[in-house]
């Protein structure tokens, strides 16, 4: 395995300081840091000079760059013949092929060959102080034995497994066994009911399930293995249901349902890796569209391998010895590119964090950060601001002088929050990456580094594209906008290795949500904010998506759930803005005129129904009883007049005169400001 040295963050903390204090740190010159000694490859690409020209060589010359960086960090059992063959105007992306190769060897046997007694996994258990280190030894036995144990039970190169679990050591061997045999997987994070989980199961047309007993988070305990009993009543393909144990307590096990360490105990530590073309399935991983019906995205193997651990090597800095505190769930595509396969690819060691940031208390962040050592710390922005609520103090209980990078992710970080992170949790001298990029992308897109060493960071703004990243913004009409200081669509102007192929099962869909909108370009669903300087700032979505706590649900989604209860007649949902979460969940509800029922009442059902049907965090907020809801005379609610509402943003509703029936407008107002009144939704 092969992670450069040199004296890259040296250089990031000099220029950093510079920026944010005005003051720079007495370090060696930027000049010392040569490009090659930063990125290796780079002393083949001619005149490359800097940082900013490998980034601009890295666009301009796409093929080239990847090609090298292929080569030089995959281990392929065949090499591509093609670097590329990719038409975005009609969705069609393809990257190495001619090459093979196996995923689960790519992270774990070439890393046992060098330094097998290196700890790829530290479990950080939700009972603090009990964490479990495994090494990639023992990774790749476990993973084997999970592979030889599937392949008994007759899963096939090309099948889809579906994992239902909390991020832990089996989980990750779970993901790394389907690769290792040529098996896709399905994460589906564990906080999702059964009806969600069950509809995932049937689009993914999965036959096997991997679950565990039960969960254990903040302290509390939750059935997943019954969640998987309800789910698969609905899934008829269902066949074998895989249980670990992660609590001492039994489970009712049906005929369907296998003890999976018991069985893994059978199978030999030995298991032969499937040769992988470069374009087959890695995994699907669902995430919200603007209707009401999960889109299974489908990311590949080599590209997306080599975009997760390029950008886990540079843009956090990354270095042999280094621990990667990544606290983002495995059932989400952080989760999977930066607890997982970035890390691992890299031969890097990663925490997997069970717990939440508040439990026992809200040091434990930081306690976990001492205990482990961790170097790179990669967060989100809602428990960054739930944290900054209950004071410095549990911060600096805790030596976090190990600290070099800080990571923020999943939606934009406002600047208090930021400059919190960066004052009080990295004591002004760790660099504060605000990644952005999505489940789409496969890995970060845009963020403050890499970058020249003596470039600057500015607060609350991704900045900078990645290598062979162009981004670009729209305006109303298609066409690029050129200038600076000014905002758009984002799109993404060329194809890169990460991003995904397509939606399973349904190409068009994926063709009309990010190629069609502008051809040739991939449409992002967000919009941004150029600065003068060339920075990108991500300003939200612009589809009918919301952010709450930095994951994503469709306003459709919730629609349909709260549409199916009885006394309700129509619904809208916007999302607001919510000091913690970012986003809030508004919901607008029309009674039916018949029923008498008290509001209350109707809230408390709809809690519950969006609960069990969906999940916790996208259950409501704020819920307003309307007459009657603002809509176009073709009869389209007009979500954006509600989102002005919601926003008090009076001044600006817009135009108001395709409304069919403008006085319902004030009648809303008058019931928000109720209710503000009544609740403080915010
Ligand atoms: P997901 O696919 O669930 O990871 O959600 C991706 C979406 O989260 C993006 O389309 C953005 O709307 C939002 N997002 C992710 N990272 C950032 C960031 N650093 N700044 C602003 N928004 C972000």
């Amino acid at each position: 395995m092969w992670l450069p040295g040199g004296c890259a963050s040296r250089c990031v903390l000099s220029s950093f300081g510079r920026r944010i204090f005005g003051f720079s740190f007495h370090l060696p010159s930027a000049r010392t840091c040569n490009t090659a000694a930063f990125m290796p490859e780079a002393a083949g690409f001619e005149g490359v000079s800097s940082r900013s020209a490998l980034q601009e060589f890295s666009v301009a010359s796409s093929e080239g760059f990847w090609a090298a960086v292929a080569r030089q960090r995959l281990s392929w059992i065949s090499p591509f013949h093609t670097v590329q063959d990719c038409d975005l105007s009609r969705g069609k992306i393809k990257w190495f092929e001619g090459g093979k190769l196996n995923v689960s060897v790519n992270c774990l046997d070439r890393h046992v060959h060098t330094c097998p007694e290196r700890v790829a996994l530290i479990w950080e258990r939700d009972e603090p102080g009990s964490e479990v280190k495994v090494t990639y030894r023992q990774l790749l036995e476990t993973t084997c034995r999970v592979g030889n144990l599937l392949r008994r039970h007759g899963v096939k190169r090309g099948d889809c497994v579906t994992i239902y679990m909390p991020p832990c050591p089996l989980a990750v061997a779970s993901m790394l066994a389907c690769a290792r045999i040529g098996a896709a997987h399905n994460v589906v994070f564990a906080g999702f009911s059964a009806e969600a989980l069950a509809e995932r199961i049937r689009d993914a047309q999965s036959s096997t399930i991997i679950t565990v007993n039960q969960g254990v988070r903040g302290g509390k305990v939750t059935e997943l293995k019954k969640t998987v009993d309800t789910a698969v009543q609905s899934c008829p393909a269902v066949q074998q249901v895989f249980v670990a144990m992660r609590t001492e307590n039994p489970v009712v096990m049906t005929a369907r349902d296998v003890h999976m360490e018991e069985e893994m105990l059978k199978e030999d530590v030995v298991c032969e890796p499937a040769a992988m073309d470069s374009e087959d399935t890695l995994f699907l991983l669902y995430t919200s569209g603007s209707t009401g019906k999960p889109k299974g995205l489908v990311h590949t193997q080599a590209g997306y391998l080599l975009y997760a651990a390029l950008t886990h090597r540079y843009v956090f800095d990354y270095h042999d010895g280094d621990v990667f505190g990544c606290v983002a769930d495995i059932g989400w595509i952080t989760g999977h590119s930066y607890s997982v396969y970035g890390p691992l690819a890299n031969g890097g060691t990663t925490v997997l964090f069970e717990s939440t940031p508040i439990y026992p208390d809200p040091g434990r962040y930081w306690e976990t950060v001492q205990r482990l050592k961790i170097n790179q710390f990669y967060g989100a922005p809602t428990a960054i601001r739930l944290l900054l609520k209950y004071g410095d103090q549990w911060v600096h209980k805790y030596d976090r002088s190990t600290l070099k990078t800080l990571g923020s992710v999943g939606e934009p970080i406002n600047t208090e929050a930021w400059e919190w992170y960066h004052r009080v949790v990295g004591d002004g001298r760790c660099p504060v990456v605000d990644t952005w990029w999505q489940t789409e992308t496969g890995g970060i897109c845009i963020a403050p580094r890499p970058s020249d060493p003596d470039a600057e960071i500015v607060p609350g703004m991704a900045m900078r594209p990645f290598f062979g990243i162009k981004p670009v913004l729209m305006d109303t009409e298609g066409n690029v906008v050129t200038s600076n200081n000014t905002s758009g669509a984002l799109c993404i102007a060329q194809p890169w290795p990460g991003m995904a192929r397509t939606i399973h099962k349904n190409h068009q869909r994926f063709t009309e949500t990010y190629c069609q909108p502008y051809p040739g370009y991939f449409f992002t669903g967000d919009g941004a904010y150029r600065s003068q300087e060339g920075y990108y700032q991500i300003t939200g979505r612009l589809d009918d998506v919301i952010n709450v706590s930095g994951h994503r649900i469709g306003t459709a989604e919730i629609e349909d759930v709260v549409n199916q209860c009885s006394s309700v007649a129509e619904s809208a949902v916007v999302g607001y803005s919510h000091n913690i979460k970012g986003q809030g969940v508004y919901v607008f509800v029309v009674l039916k005129k018949s029923v008498e029922v008290q509001e209350a009442n109707v809230s408390k059902q709809l809690n519950d129904m969006v609960s069990k049907k969906i999940a916790k965090y996208a259950c409501p907020d704020c819920i307003q009883f309307v007459r009657r809801l603002p809509k176009t005379r073709s009869g389209k609610i007009m979500r954006r007049v509600l989102r002005k509402v919601v926003e008090c943003e009076l001044n600006g509703l817009g135009d108001l005169s395709t409304l069919d029936d403008p006085a319902v407008v004030q009648e809303i107002i008058e019931g928000h400001r109720d209710l503000l009144s009544k609740q403080q939704p915010r």
